[in-house]
């Protein structure tokens, strides 16, 4: 993404003293963006006193679009509104899996409150480093596996990763999960415990052991209104990234739920 000027501007010179970059040159109406300098720091939207400056949306990869629109004429996404629409298309874009229209679960405030987390730059907190390599333009992506080398007896590595990262970041963070139900188990266990206050949590667990009743876990309980989730036994990294990736748009675009 970079940004661009409108007509609005009423040459104040605000912004290119702003620009860390030198990206924004004076120009005889208003100032000119050089896109290949510019890192969407948005530092001069910020100083702008007339709101001249407008992010602009990368493009569309061709195949992308084409994806997309494959999408429309297979999937029935007709239940679903606004960013919560974006989230879901996202998971079944990611993953081929078409069957998220129908069991995604998406809690009230869960976009929002998501959004907001990314925009605010929160920490976001990954189950697996899967996930984190499907969320590259995120920039407070962990994940804190490498951290546990072994098991503490009785728990596994993945929700000893969370206990840990826990302690580091326990208030406002986004938590994403598309490994590990234990771990979101953790993650469930602490919030309980008053140990854990997540902005929102993204819990996509998959397989046969435990993911199902992991994810009805989450649905079932306090942190249903900031969940974004499904049910059944499917799941997976893909989809968690996916999820994630929708809600960076979104956030990069200003935009929440509606
Ligand atoms: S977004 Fe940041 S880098 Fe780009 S022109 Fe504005 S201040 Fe400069
Ligand atoms: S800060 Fe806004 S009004 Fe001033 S020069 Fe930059 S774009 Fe124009």
């Amino acid at each position: 993404m970079t940004v661009t000027v409108a007509a609005t501007c009423t040459a104040c010179g605000a912004c290119l003293a702003t620009c860390p970059e030198r990206a924004l040159l004076r120009a005889p109406r208003r100032p000119a963006v050089i896109d290949a300098l510019c890192t969407d720091c948005l530092a001069c939207l910020e100083v702008c006193p007339v709101d001249a400056i407008v992010p602009v949306p990368p493009p569309v990869h061709p195949i992308e679009e084409a994806s997309y629109r494959i999408m429309a004429e297979r999937v029935d996404l007709s239940a679903w509104d606004g960013g919560d629409r974006d989230v879901v298309a996202r998971m079944v874009h990611a993953t081929a899996d078409e069957s998220f229209a129908g069991t995604a679960r998406i809690g009230e405030r869960a976009v929002d409150a998501a959004v907001a987390a990314l925009a605010a730059e929160a920490p976001v907190v990954c189950d697996a480093r899967m996930v984190m390599a499907g969320i590259p333009s995120v920039a407070g992506a962990v994940c804190l596996l490498d951290e546990v080398p072994d098991a503490p007896p009785g728990d596994t590595r993945s929700a000893a990763a969370i206990r840990l990262a826990a302690k580091r970041y326990p208030d406002d963070a986004l938590w994403v999960f598309g490994n590990a139900p234990t771990a979101l188990f953790a993650l469930l266990e602490l919030h309980a415990a008053g140990a854990l206050r997540p902005a929102a949590v993204v819990g996509l667990p998959v397989g046969y052991v435990g993911a199902a009743e992991s994810k009805e876990a989450l649905w079932s309980g306090r942190l249903r209104p900031v969940a974004i989730t499904n049910s059944g036994v499917r799941g997976g990294s893909p989809a968690a990234a996916g999820a994630v990736n929708a809600l960076a748009r979104l956030a990069r675009a200003g935009r929440t739920s509606t």
